[in-house]
């Protein structure tokens, strides 16, 4: 027996014996004291997790074969940052994944402090990694938003609309676009003086990681 099977095999074997414990004769057969005092003497024994190990050291062996792990390999695009340190850049790289596409991106001070946040953000809109999306806001309490999320484009068309005090089927399109009265401050609106807005402004995540070094 080779050296992986002897501790398949206890292994094994250990795990059939656990199966068989019938907790409720333990139920029976000890008071609560003295189950108090076995399940502090289980505490006790040292039991190594053989499994848990080995998935470390296999990822220690991947590491020493692809040491392009150990930086930004996620979003290799992230590589052309000039204003962050390399430990900022592999950062930004771990942070990412974590938000599934067509998701927010949000938190990203957290990278490296809000100064560089809004350099951070738009190095991720110009490389096309998000995408920006637009919410317009009640012009009232400018905390409830009246519109789906809009793209940049759609959010020129719907100011455009807006500035254009003359088209006839202005109030048909902004109806089509926003909301007739707010949710929170329960103002309705007036298509018919509506001509400008602020909007709140989100990120969401469009690029797909790179995942051919998942699976080597
Ligand atoms: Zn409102």
């Amino acid at each position: 027996m080779n050296q992986v099977e002897q501790i398949l095999s206890k292994y094994r074997e250990f795990g059939e014996y656990l199966q068989t414990i019938d907790l409720n004769e333990l139920r029976q057969n000890y008071t609560r004291q003295e189950l108090t005092e076995f399940r502090k003497q289980l505490y006790g024994v040292e039991l190594r997790s053989i499994a848990y190990e080995v998935v470390q050291m296999i990822d220690e062996m991947k590491k020493e074969e692809y040491p392009e792990l150990l930086g930004v390999h996620h979003y290799p695009i992230l590589r052309k940052i000039d204003f962050l340190s390399e430990d900022e850049k592999k950062k930004l790289d771990d942070f990412l994944p974590a938000i599934r596409p067509n998701n927010y991106v949000t938190g990203l001070w957290r990278v490296a402090g809000s100064e560089k946040s809004n350099q951070i953000e738009q190095f991720l809109i110009d490389n096309n990694v998000v995408e920006e999306k637009h919410f317009a806001l009640c012009p009232n309490c400018w905390d409830e938003h009246i519109s789906s999320s809009l793209t940049n484009k759609q959010r020129e068309q719907l100011e455009a609309i807006l500035a254009d005090g003359e088209d006839e089927d202005r109030y048909e399109k902004l109806a089509g676009i926003l909301l007739y009265g707010c949710g929170e401050c329960h103002e309705e609106f007036d298509f018919d003086e509506l001509n400008q807005l602020q909007y709140k402004t989100v990120l969401k995540l469009i690029m797909e990681r790179d995942t051919s070094l998942d699976d080597v």
